[in-house]
C-alpha cells in the first residue's frame, strides 16, 4: 500500500548527514509530501519530539545517547530509521531490539532512500491505525462499562432522588461534558421542571441551572425536544439559551418509556469547544432510554407508595375491624380495631391466623372460604360480649378480608322488640279471645238480620286474622329468643308425607296438582318434627297460595353429603327480583297488582328462624310468570350448625343496600339449578 500524497509527512534527521537531507528534499517532489527537520543531538531530538510529533525520525547510530532515547519513546508510534556509516551484524541486532525499523547505512542511493522512506511511512500510518483503534475500541468499553453500571444502579433503586443523579453523572461522563441536568415534564405536559443539574468540576456549577427551575414546553429550547421527539444538538459555536446562558455546545434528548415523553436528559459545554458528536446523540439516547424506564418504574413506585400510605392511614382509622389474611391464612395486615377486639397481640402480623387465634366462631368463618369476588357472612360473639356481622370476602391476588360490623346495639334493640311484640301480643291476645267468644254468642242470644249477620262475619273474619298474626309473632318471638326445640330423631319422610296431607285439601280446592317425590330410604334426621313440619306447611301453603287454579306444586327431597335437600316448586305467579332478596324479612310482603292474597307477611320469616335453628339454610329462586323453588337444606345431625358456604343474595334482611338477585350463585353438590338470566334467588341465610 502507497501513502497517499494528501497529507505531509513530518521528519526529523538526527545528526549531521548533507546527503540524506539532499535526498529527502527530492523526494518531497514526489509521491510524498515530506516537511524535513534537522537537529545534530539526541538532546535537541528529544526536545522537539512533543512539538514537531514527526512519523519519522532519522538518527545517526554514532550519536551519544541514542540507545537510552530509543528505550524511553519506542512505544510511541514513530518510525526509527537508523543512518551512518555500516556497521556490525550484531549492532544492528541490538538496534532492531531497541526498535528500530529500518536502516540506511552509507553511501545510500537516492531510490534506496525513496524506498526505505515508503516502507516505513507505510509501516508507522498501519500502527498508528492500529493504535487509534484500540483507543477507540477502548472508548467504547469504557462507555458500555459505564452504561452498564448505571443500568444496574437504576435498576436497583426505586426512589427518584437516587435514580436521577446517577443519570446526570453518566450523561456527564460518557459525553465528556461539562455539565448536564434532567428535566422532568408536568402532569399536564406543558412545563419542564429541572429535577437535577450536576457540574463535571463542582465549582463549575453555574446560578443560571439552579433546579427547581420551569420552561415551558410550548417556547423553549429544552421543550422543542418534547414537541419533536428527537435530540436537539447545537454546537460547535456560541449560542445563547432562553435562560441567557452562553454555550459552546449542547444536546438534549427525550426521556421515552411506553411511548410517552416523561422529560428531557441534557448535556452542555460553555468553556470547552468540543462539540457533541453523532456518537454522543446515540449514546444519550441510549442512557435516556434506560433512564426513562427507571424513572417510570420510581414514580410507579411512589404512587402506590402513596396509596399505600392512604389505605394504611384509612384502615387505622377505621372503627370496624379489619383482618387481612393471604390465602394460605397468614394474617398479613389488621388495623388496631380488630387488635383490640380480637385481642391480638402486634406480633401476630405475619402470624398464621390460626396460631393467633382460637375463637371458634372467627376459626369457621375463616373455614368457609368463599370462591374469589364472593362473601359469606356469619354473625360473631367476641368474648368482649359484643356481637359482629363479620364477611370474608376473598379478592384476588391478596386473599381473604374479613370486616366485621358491631351490631350488640341492634341486637339489644331487637331483643328488646321481640320481648315488647311478646308482652302485647299476650297481653292482646287474651281480651280478644273474649271478645272472639262474645262476638260468636250474638246470633244466640236473638236472631240477628242479614245485615248484622254480615257485619258479625266480617268481624270474625278480621279478627281470624289479627289472631293469626298475634301467633305468628308469637311464634316468631319464641323461636328468636332461643326457647328451645324438642330435638328427637325424626323421618323427614313422615313430616312430609303429614305436611303433604294437610294441605293436599286446599291444593284440590285450587285444582293444582300436589306431588311427593321421595328416595326411597331417606334418612333419620335430628329435629323438632313439630317445627319442621310447620316449615313445609308455610312453604307448600305459599305455593298453593300463590300458584294460579291448575297449577302444578311438587315436593322432593334428597340426601347429599350429611345434608338433606327438599325443594318446594310451583308453577305459579313468581316473585320480582327486587323482592327477592327480602322476602324472608319479617312482615314482608310482595305487592302485586290486583292480588288478593291475604297473608301477614311472616311466614318465611318463621321458616328462616326454624330451618337455622336446625343448622340448616334456605333460599328461594324464582322467576315471574313461570314459578317459585323453594330449597331448605337440613344437617343430619345438626351439631354444627354452621354450612358450607350457600348461594345468597346481597341484601337480605336489609342488610345490604344493593340486592343483586341476578347473581348466578353456585350450589350445594346435587341441588344446582341453571337460572334463567331473569330469575333471581334469594336465601334465608342472613
Ligand atoms: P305471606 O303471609 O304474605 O304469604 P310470607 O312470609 O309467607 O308472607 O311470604 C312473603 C312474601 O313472599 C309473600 O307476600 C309472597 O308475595 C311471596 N311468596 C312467598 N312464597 C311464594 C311463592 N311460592 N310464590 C310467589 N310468591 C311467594
Amino acid at each position: 500500500m502507497n501513502p497517499q500524497p494528501t497529507d505531509s509527512t513530518r521528519v526529523l534527521v538526527v545528526g549531521d548527514s548533507p546527503a540524506l537531507a539532499q535526498t529527502l528534499a527530492t523526494a518531497e517532489s514526489g509521491l510524498l509530501r515530506l516537511e524535513v527537520h534537522t537537529v545534530s543531538s539526541i538532546l535537541e531530538a528529544e526536545a522537539r519530539l512533543e512539538s514537531l510529533q514527526p512519523e519519522l525520525v532519522f538518527v545517526d547510530w554514532r550519536l551519544s545517547g541514542l540507545e537510552s532515547f530509543l528505550e524511553r519513546i519506542r512505544s510511541r508510534p514513530i518510525g526509527w530509521v537508523i543512518i551512518g556509516p555500516p556497521l556490525s551484524a550484531s549492532e544492528v541486532v541490538r538496534l532492531v531490539r531497541l526498535g528500530a525499523h529500518d536502516f540506511l547505512l552509507a553511501p545510500h542511493h537516492p531510490d534506496e532512500v525513496l524506498e526505505c522512506l515508503r516502507r516505513t511511512v507505510v509501516l508507522v500510518r498501519e500502527r498508528r491505525r492500529a493504535v487509534g483503534m484500540t483507543e477507540r475500541l477502548q472508548h467504547q468499553l469504557q462507555q458500555l462499562s459505564v452504561l452498564y453500571e448505571v443500568g444496574q444502579t437504576l435498576t436497583a433503586s426505586l426512589r427518584l432522588e437516587e435514580i436521577l443523579p446517577s443519570i446526570v453523572e453518566a450523561a456527564i461522563h460518557l459525553t465528556r461534558a461539562e455539565e448536564g441536568g434532567v428535566w422532568l415534564l408536568d402532569e399536564a405536559n406543558e412545563a419542564l421542571h429541572l429535577r437535577v443539574h450536576r457540574s463535571r468540576d463542582a465549582e463549575a456549577i453555574s446560578a443560571a441551572f439552579t433546579p427547581p427551575m420551569m420552561m415551558p414546553v410550548a417556547d423553549s429550547l429544552v421543550g422543542r425536544a418534547v414537541r419533536t421527539s428527537r435530540p436537539i444538538l447545537l454546537g460547535p459555536g456560541v449560542h445563547q439559551l432562553d435562560t441567557g446562558v452562553l454555550v459552546r455546545s449542547l444536546l438534549y434528548v427525550p426521556l421515552r418509556a411506553h411511548g410517552r415523553i416523561l422529560g428531557v436528559l441534557g448535556v452542555l459545554n460553555r468553556m470547552q469547544e468540543a462539540a457533541f458528536s453523532e456518537s454522543d446523540v446515540h449514546l444519550l439516547t441510549m442512557l435516556g432510554d434506560y433512564a426513562a424506564v427507571a424513572i417510570e418504574k420510581a414514580r410507579l413506585f411512589e404512587a402506590i407508595q402513596a396509596e399505600k400510605g392512604k389505605l394504611e392511614a384509612i384502615l387505622q382509622g377505621i372503627e370496624e375491624p379489619v383482618l387481612v389474611l393471604d390465602f394460605q391464612e397468614t394474617l398479613i395486615l389488621m388495623n388496631p380495631s380488630a387488635q383490640q377486639h380480637i385481642g391480638l397481640p402486634t406480633q401476630a402480623q405475619g402470624q398464621l391466623f390460626r396460631s393467633v387465634v382460637s375463637h371458634p366462631e372467627l376459626l369457621s368463618l375463616i373455614d368457609r372460604k368463599p370462591p374469589i369476588g364472593q362473601t359469606v357472612r356469619q354473625e360473631i360473639t367476641l368474648p368482649n360480649r359484643l356481637t359482629f356481622q363479620a364477611s370474608l370476602t376473598a379478592v384476588e391476588g391478596v386473599g381473604y378480608v374479613v370486616v366485621m360490623q358491631d351490631i350488640t346495639y341492634l341486637k339489644e334493640l331487637d331483643r328488646i322488640k321481640s320481648e315488647f311484640v311478646s308482652i302485647v301480643s299476650h297481653d292482646v291476645r287474651t281480651p280478644l279471645t273474649t271478645i272472639r267468644g262474645y262476638v260468636s254468642l250474638l246470633p244466640r242470644v236473638g236472631p240477628l238480620n242479614p245485615r248484622q249477620q254480615e257485619f258479625v262475619e266480617k268481624v270474625e273474619r278480621a279478627m281470624q286474622t289479627i289472631v293469626e298474626l298475634l301467633n305468628n309473632l308469637l311464634d316468631l318471638s319464641r323461636l328468636e329468643s332461643g326457647y328451645a326445640l324438642s330435638m328427637e330423631t325424626c323421618s323427614l319422610a313422615e313430616i312430609l308425607n303429614e305436611a303433604t296431607q294437610i294441605i293436599r285439601p286446599q291444593a284440590e280446592e285450587k285444582k293444582h296438582t300436589l306431588t311427593l317425590e321421595l328416595p326411597p330410604n331417606l334418612p333419620l334426621i335430628q329435629g323438632d318434627p313439630r317445627r319442621l313440619e310447620q316449615v313445609f306447611l308455610n312453604l307448600l301453603s305459599n305455593a298453593v297460595k300463590y300458584t294460579p287454579p291448575g297449577g302444578r306444586i311438587t315436593l322432593r327431597a334428597r340426601e347429599q353429603e350429611g345434608y338433606i335437600a327438599v325443594q318446594v316448586s310451583d308453577t305459579g305467579v313468581g316473585i320480582p327480583p327486587a323482592d327477592l332478596p327480602h322476602i324472608f324479612s319479617k312482615f314482608y310482603r310482595v305487592r302485586r297488582e290486583g292480588e288478593g292474597a291475604e297473608g301477614t307477611g311472616l311466614g318465611l320469616a318463621i321458616v328462616k328462624s326454624i330451618v337455622e335453628r336446625h343448622g340448616g339454610r334456605v333460599w328461594a329462586e324464582s322467576e315471574v310468570g313461570k314459578g317459585s323453588t323453594f330449597t331448605v337444606l337440613l344437617p343430619r345431625h345438626p351439631i354444627h350448625p354452621t354450612l358450607p358456604s350457600m348461594p345468597r343474595v346481597r341484601g337480605d334482611s336489609a342488610q345490604d343496600p344493593e340486592p343483586s338477585p341476578y347473581k348466578q350463585h353456585s350450589q350445594p353438590d346435587g341441588i344446582a339449578s341453571h337460572q334463567a338470566p331473569s330469575k333471581g334467588n334469594a336465601t334465608g341465610e342472613q
